[in-house]
């Protein structure tokens, strides 16, 4: 049962010598002025400089989480449309 999967552990390409491996960690972001953690989220971290990086997939998922504009249409939320107005609209006297 050998399939070809993606390794569990590469060599840092940062410090050259530590060995990145994937593991979960809880992850952090803000979002606004909300601290939201994602446990168990995907990440690559070298055991020996402690660079980390993240799952692509997982982070383009989590953005989309975050944000409810994405794929939707944005709701009329308190700003009307915004009409540009030359002047204060007053009309010119006519005589
Ligand atoms: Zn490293």
């Amino acid at each position: 049962m050998k399939k070809t999967k993606s390794p569990e552990s590469y060599p840092c390409r940062e410090c050259q010598a530590g060995i990145v491996r994937s593991q979960y960690i809880t992850y952090f972001t803000w979002l606004n002025e909300e601290l939201i953690t994602v446990p168990n989220f995907p990440a690559w971290i070298c055991n020996l400089c402690g660079k980390r990086e993240y799952d692509q997939r997982a982070i383009s998922w989590l953005s989309t989480l975050l944000n409810p504009d994405t794929g939707k249409s944005p709701k009329s939320k308190g700003k009307p449309h915004s009409y540009h107005r030359s002047g204060d609209g007053t009309l010119p006297a006519v005589e």
